[in-house]
């Protein structure tokens, strides 16, 4: 027998998942969940309807979009990329894994893409213990705490000088 495609591997999984939950199979999921998968890229949610409508004549409102997505991040068919103020949406079955950093200032956490260190750490051997999935933490700092703690030491070293300067008087 053939190996199914991904794409095909998700539809099914899919229809367990609409059968196990008393939900109706439509042929708009269907097409929605095979853009997605004809991706190896994230896509942005808001692109998944005009994605939607070329060449595929099939219209479904920006509303069915997201309430699709949240019921195939449910059944663990797709998941969110958080990329600065973007939000993409990705299939789950050729990327395993999350790079998040998180900044110790505000706590804010992003999401990023780094091909070679996924690549990697899929590839890597785990002895006795079978990996199924992943989440990378990279602490730090992000652009908005860097320039306010450099504002805030800019305006320390300024009252120092000051200082310095008002005691040679
Ligand atoms: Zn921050």
């Amino acid at each position: 027998m053939d190996k199914m495609d991904g794409s095909e591997q998700a539809r099914q999984k899919l229809a367990d998942y609409l059968r196990l939950n008393s939900l109706r199979n439509t042929p708009e999921r269907n097409a929605l969940l095979d853009v997605i998968y004809s991706s190896d890229a994230p896509v942005q949610a808001e692109e998944l309807s005009r994605l939607m409508s070329d060449g595929r004549r099939l219209r479904i409102s920006r509303a069915t979009v997201y309430n699709n997505l949240r019921l195939f991040e449910d059944a663990g068919l797709v998941r969110k990329v958080f990329q600065e103020d973007r939000v993409l949406i990705e299939r789950t079955d050729r990327s395993k894994g999350v790079i998040r950093l998180v900044c110790g200032g505000c706590g804010k956490a992003t999401e990023m893409n780094n091909d070679k260190v996924r690549r990697q750490i899929n590839e890597m051997r785990t002895r006795r213990f079978n990996a199924t999935d992943w989440v990378l933490t990279v602490h730090g700092l992000c652009s908005k705490c860097t320039a306010d703690l450099k504002r805030k030491q800019n305006r320390l070293n300024k009252k120092i000088k000051t200082k310095n300067e008002n005691r040679k008087d």
